[in-house]
């Protein structure tokens, strides 16, 4: 009775079919773990956006080299790819003046402190580290289990790098309009909920109002 739960082809479709899904779910966290940023570049490029007067000015201050200002259509979210910042035109419409500048010094303070490089930079030896760490598991399990090992160890350390941008951008901007932005930002979803990629919203805040 016990073996015909493996022999049965129908019940073994049922496990491949449990066994694929279990991956999709699995890489989906992973991609959205280790490549968040590359993943909105994709979905989200949008076009190129004359540079507001007071947004040069921030860059200028921050010392921050700002190639591209990009608005992206029906996107309510912000990111940087290193060079450009692309703003969603959904967050745009929600947000006062001081609020978009303040979402705009945190984009620069990842600029500024190369974060991007950083994240990518530190995948490798630590999949490495992982992969060798593993290399007693056959080869399919190492790789699922360095990943989820890597996944793990990158969690922390994204939400260590947006409260460092958090950070420095209220060197710059009034933390207040940081905290109120990043409210706009989180829509209606429970500001005590994080991300792969980020801090839940409420601690981000409260770690705000300390810099005030
Ligand atoms: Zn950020």
């Amino acid at each position: 009775m016990f073996a015909n739960l493996f022999i049965n082809p129908f019940i073994q479709l049922f496990w491949l079919l449990v066994l694929v899904l279990f991956a999709e779910i699995f890489m989906f966290f992973v991609t959205r773990t280790l490549f968040n940023n590359l993943i909105m570049a994709l979905r989200h490029k949008g076009l190129p956006h004359p540079i507001p007067d007071e947004i040069k000015q921030l860059s200028e201050q921050m010392g921050v080299k700002l190639k591209e200002f990009r608005v992206a259509e029906r996107f309510d979210n912000a990111y940087t790819n290193g060079n450009d910042v692309v703003i969603g035109d959904l967050l745009l419409q929600g947000l006062k003046k001081d609020e978009l500048l303040a979402v705009i010094a945190h984009e620069f303070a990842h600029i500024k402190e190369n974060h991007l490089p950083i994240r990518f930079v530190s995948i490798i030896p630590l999949f490495l580290i992982a992969n060798a760490s593993f290399n007693h598991l056959p080869s399919l399990l190492q790789s699922i289990a360095a990943l989820a090992y890597l996944m793990v160890v990158m969690i922390p350390f994204n939400w260590y790098l947006e409260i460092r941008a958090d950070r420095l951008a209220s060197k710059y901007v009034d933390a207040s309009h940081l905290s109120s932005a990043l409210t706009v930002l989180n829509g209606g979803r429970d500001l005590k909920e994080g991300s792969e990629s980020h801090p839940p919203i409420r601690t981000r805040i409260q770690l705000l109002a300390k810099n005030q």
